[in-house]
């Protein structure tokens, strides 16, 4: 049994991401901390699709809601960290609250599964883990400062994680989307995201489908740890 867990898992990257490993022939668990309907929806596509379905309530950044989650899973043996929120705003009207909040998530979160999900890939001797970062990792935006910091925090965490796992036999990446059409954008503008990708190559928002073909690329890729693969429409060449 090979079980793959997916970190927000109720829309947009994450449902993707769950269908896509279904797909490619994993049972998937994933995890959601309130988008109820979201993850029936998800849990219902999986089930179209054969494979083992499993969804948990979770908040990524409850040590003890990971833990209890992580002692229920079987055959894991790729944990995709994808949860992820983001705010707008000026480092001047950003909280501390607001910015520890982002870190939680994002970065926190990260962690806390990944420490649960190493001894489980020991014991199968060896797996991959998947983080998603972004293009803001990367290169930074302005007024996400909090957002790109935690991104970037990601980055390291995977290099890092990348050199210490890789003598078990467990294998860290990231992928960097650029743009993709999901609810996370519906804060801009249709203007605004349009204005955002026209100066790209590829001068369109992606797709969450084309993140979760890079996600399975590197789960099969046995030889590539350490990387950021970015799906950004070429925007930062
Ligand atoms: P989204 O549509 O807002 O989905 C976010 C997912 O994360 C939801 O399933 C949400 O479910 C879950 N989530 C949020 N907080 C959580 C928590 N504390 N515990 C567990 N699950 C949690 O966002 P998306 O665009 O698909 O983004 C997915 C990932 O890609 C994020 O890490 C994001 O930063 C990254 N990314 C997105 C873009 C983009 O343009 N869309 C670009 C680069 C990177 P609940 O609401 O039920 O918790």
């Amino acid at each position: 049994m090979s079980t793959a867990l997916v970190t927000g898992g109720s829309r947009g990257i994450g449902r993707a991401v769950c269908l896509a490993l279904a797909r490619a022939g994993y049972d998937v668990a994933f995890c959601y901390s309130k988008d109820e309907g979201g993850a029936r929806e998800t849990l219902r596509l999986l089930e179209e699709t054969g494979a083992g379905a499993q969804p948990f309530l979770c908040d990524v950044t409850d040590e003890s809601a990971v833990k209890e989650m992580f002692s229920a899973l079987l055959g894991l043996e790729i944990l995709v960290n994808n949860a992820g929120i983001s705010r707008s705003g000026l480092i001047q009207d950003t909280s501390f609250a607001e910015w520890k909040k982002i870190f939680s998530v994002n970065t926190d979160g990260a962690f806390l599964c990944t420490r649960q999900a190493v001894p489980a890939l020991l014991r199968r001797g060896g797996g991959c883990i998947v983080n998603i970062s972004s293009i803001w990792g990367e290169t930074g935006a302005a007024c996400e400062t909090a957002y790109s910091a935690s991104k970037a925090a990601l980055i390291g965490f995977t290099k890092a994680a990348a050199k210490e796992l890789a003598p078990s036999n467990i294998r860290v990446n990231c992928v960097s989307p650029g743009m993709i059409a999901t609810d996370m954008n519906a804060v801009y503008t249709k203007e605004e995201r349009e204005g955002f990708v026209k100066a790209q190559p590829v001068a369109r928002e992606g797709a969450p489908e084309e993140v979760a073909a890079a996600v399975v690329f590197l789960a099969k890729s046995r030889y590539i740890t350490g990387e950021v693969l970015r799906v950004n429409g070429g925007a930062l060449i």
